[in-house]
């Protein structure tokens, strides 16, 4: 019998993993993942940015954890050997209505409480030949790091702890009973006291398993990305990022640097046909028809008809994708843009159609679950983690006293 068991072994599953064997080091914890090794779905395919906390509601769960995520993921490589690079980010405007939106978050960047400068378009062209626009905010505690070997990093560090890891176990039953949580694999059931799930893209998948009946779907979104070639390694000293447009939930194709020097153009963001398919061709029958019978997933695609074609077309030629980084970088030419692997996000929709916007748990007595944790949750998975860890002592006090 294990005390508690985790379902997933991306970042927020070694980062819950590794903080509550920290708190309860004389407990069972196991960690089931269905991959061969950590950190091959949504952490081992992002930008590898370690955001700030720019865009964000203030007083939302995203704005508390990304800022605080951000110092101590620095502070965790610092302590571990993890290479990152603070190379700062400027949010450039090409347009004067984009000149409205950066005033707009430039005040929501002092709601949260960030340091950031106002650039004028001269102080931009000074420390960003290569970019053109009308004014920036230059944001420097935005960095760049490998969040999959991060995750590697936790793992080893809740193993050494006494940790327990099983690669290769495919989750595909789950029975809570008043005692105690049944968690079957292919190859075996493991029982344990507690349960929690930080799987992703098959987070609904998870609570359904729970018997639960969850009031939100998982949307996978395709973020499709260019490599730069090598001689625009150096292209930009900085993150570049567009200023996004608010109605859209994604932030817009950028400029990334990336840890091992090269630099990437994207990611878009095009409705994916298949979870975990990372391959343009990648098609579940299944996925889509859960999808497509889907209420919530139906509303969000009618009321965002004209930019999810607008995305779909810039995803189908490469031509209509440069335009949008050249609006800011006309120095990339299209025999520029190189292939580089695709990820897929896991974004919750609600029963009435929204994109669910913040952190999302679920818990039952004797489990917690992570619902909706896209972007910045690699950024904040620290202070995530630690939130499920303070979740799940509550539910072991609640159930220590109903006893
Ligand atoms: C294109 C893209 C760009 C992004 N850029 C950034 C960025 O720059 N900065 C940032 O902070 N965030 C970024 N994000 C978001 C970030 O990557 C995710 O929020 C974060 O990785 C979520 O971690 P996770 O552990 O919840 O999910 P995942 O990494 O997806 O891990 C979930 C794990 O659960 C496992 N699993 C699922 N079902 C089962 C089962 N039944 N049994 C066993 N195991 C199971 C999966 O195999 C997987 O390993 C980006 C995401 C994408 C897709």
């Amino acid at each position: 019998m294990y005390d508690f068991i985790i379902i997933g072994g991306g970042i927020l599953g070694f980062s819950t993993a590794m903080q509550l064997q920290q708190r309860y080091p004389d407990k069972r914890i196991l960690v089931l993942e269905k991959e061969s090794g950590p950190a091959q779905h949504q952490t081992g395919h992002n930008s590898g940015v370690i955001h700030a906390g720019v865009y964000y509601t203030p007083g939302s769960l995203k704005a508390r954890f990304c800022l605080e995520g951000n110092r101590r993921i620095k502070a965790f490589c610092d302590e571990h050997q993890v290479h990152y690079d603070e190379c700062g980010k400027l949010l450039v405007a090409t347009n004067e209505i984009e000149m409205q939106r950066m005033q707009a978050l430039w005040e929501r960047t002092e709601a949260n409480g960030l340091e950031r400068y106002w650039l004028s378009a001269d102080e931009l062209k000074e420390r960003e030949p290569n970019i053109v626009g009308i004014g920036a905010i230059f944001v420097p505690s935005s960095g760049i790091v490998n969040y999959a070997q991060v995750t590697a990093t936790m793992a080893k560090v809740f193993q050494q702890a006494g940790g327990e890891i099983r690669y290769g176990h495919r989750v595909n039953a789950l029975l809570e009973t008043s005692n105690e949580v049944r968690v079957s694999t292919e190859q075996e059931t493991f029982t344990s006291r507690y349960m929690i799930s930080c799987s992703g893209l098959m987070a609904d998948r998870i609570v359904k398993m729970l018997g639960l009946k969850p009031d939100f779907t998982i949307c996978p979104f395709r973020g499709e990305y260019y490599l730069l070639p090598e001689k625009h390694n150096q292209i930009v000293n900085h993150l570049i990022y567009p200023i996004p447009d608010p109605s859209m939930p994604f932030l817009g194709v950028h400029l990334t640097r990336m840890i091992d020097g090269t630099t990437t153009v994207g990611p878009n963001a095009v409705l994916a046909l298949k979870r975990e398919g990372y391959r343009k061709t990648d098609i579940s029958p299944a996925d889509l028809v859960q999808m497509f019978t889907n209420l919530g997933i139906l509303k969000v695609l009618a009321k965002n008809l004209k930019p999810g074609l607008v995305e779909m077309k810039n995803s189908l030629f490469k031509s209509a994708y440069l335009e949008e980084v050249r609006k800011y970088c006309p120095a990339i030419a299209l025999s520029d843009l190189k292939p580089y692997p695709a990820g897929v996000r896991a974004q919750a929709v609600s029963r009435d159609g929204k994109l669910i916007d913040d952190f999302l748990f679920m818990n039952t007595k004797r489990s917690v679950n992570v619902c909706n944790a896209p972007s910045p949750a690699a950024t904040s998975s620290l202070p995530i983690g630690e939130h499920i860890v303070d979740q799940i002592t509550q539910l072991v006090d609640d159930l220590e006293k109903s006893h």
